[in-house]
């Protein structure tokens, strides 16, 4: 379990499943820093939320897809005092369906900016001051992936299943680099979750059906996502090393 002094940082945290997790983690005892791209407003409302819950609680704004402001918004955190025990590396972005002959270097890139870049930037922060060889006493990390990485999203939007491919193959070589440092890293495959992240893509996942074609015949809740993500977290979770959780109803 967490102590007392531990924060969770979640990226991403302001909305959707990272809202999700960061409201889960609080009732779990983490003290919890919520990173967002630009909604303060839904930072600070949740912000609230959580300090009701008795945790200590940050907002940090920062683009994780920007080294520097990566590298401020972890200084932020050693500033409130405390350890980092856990990361869950959740911004994500889509972008509109489309075919790959429609596509350009500018929506690729920031693609994989925020969902590789983003990711690999806050583990290395977050492994520099965990990891037991550089003087931390270790922490879990857990990377928000999707169900996409598996099924590649053609027709759809290749190029985001192509991040989040990365994604996967990153938490299973950095999850045998850092064990033997104290830290345990994870993924999280989500399938269709009720977020407003959809809204980016185009698609109405209400209104499609999609729901008919999973084999629970229903869309995920981004409290359903954070449960796992709060177990991978968790000294529940002490063996559980380089996994890919899928949580998508089956699909
Ligand atoms: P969401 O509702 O759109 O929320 C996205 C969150 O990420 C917001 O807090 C947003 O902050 C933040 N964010 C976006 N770009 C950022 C950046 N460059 N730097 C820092 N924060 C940034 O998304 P979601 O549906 O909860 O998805 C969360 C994760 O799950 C993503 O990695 C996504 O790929 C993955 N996922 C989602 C689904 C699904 O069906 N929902 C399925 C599979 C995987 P602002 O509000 O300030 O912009």
């Amino acid at each position: 379990m967490p102590r007392m002094t531990d924060w969770v940082l979640i990226t991403g945290g302001s909305r959707g499943i990272g809202a999700a997790t960061a409201l889960r983690c609080a009732m779990a005892g983490w003290d919890v820093a919520i990173n967002f791209a630009q909604d303060s407003a839904a930072a600070e409302t949740l912000a609230g939320r959580l300090h009701a819950l008795g945790r200590r609680v940050l907002a940090l704004q920062a683009d994780v897809a920007d080294e520097a402001q990566v590298a401020a918004m972890f200084e932020r955190l050693d500033a409130a005092g405390g350890r980092l025990g856990g990361l869950v590396n959740n911004a994500g972005i889509v972008a509109p369906v489309a075919r790959l002959e429609a596509m350009g270097m500018a929506r690729w890139q920031r693609l994989f900016n925020v969902n590789v870049m983003g990711t690999l930037l806050c583990c290395q922060q977050a492994a520099r001051r965990m990891s037991t060889r550089t003087g931390g006493t270790g922490g879990s990390i857990v990377n928000i992936s999707s169900r996409a990485a598996e099924f590649g999203s053609g027709g759809i939007y290749v190029d985001y299943a192509a991040t989040k491919g990365a994604v996967d193959t990153l938490t299973k070589g950095l999850a045998r680099e850092l064990i033997g440092e104290g830290i345990r890293v994870n993924g999280v495959r989500p399938g269709v979750i009720e977020t407003e992240i959809h809204a980016t893509s185009g698609i109405d996942v209400v209104a499609s059906g999609v729901a008919a074609t999973i084999p629970i015949q229903r869309l995920g809740r981004a409290d359903e996502v954070a449960e796992a993500i709060a177990w991978l977290l968790s000294d529940a979770a002490s063996y559980t090393v380089g996994a890919l959780l899928d949580v998508g109803g089956g699909r």
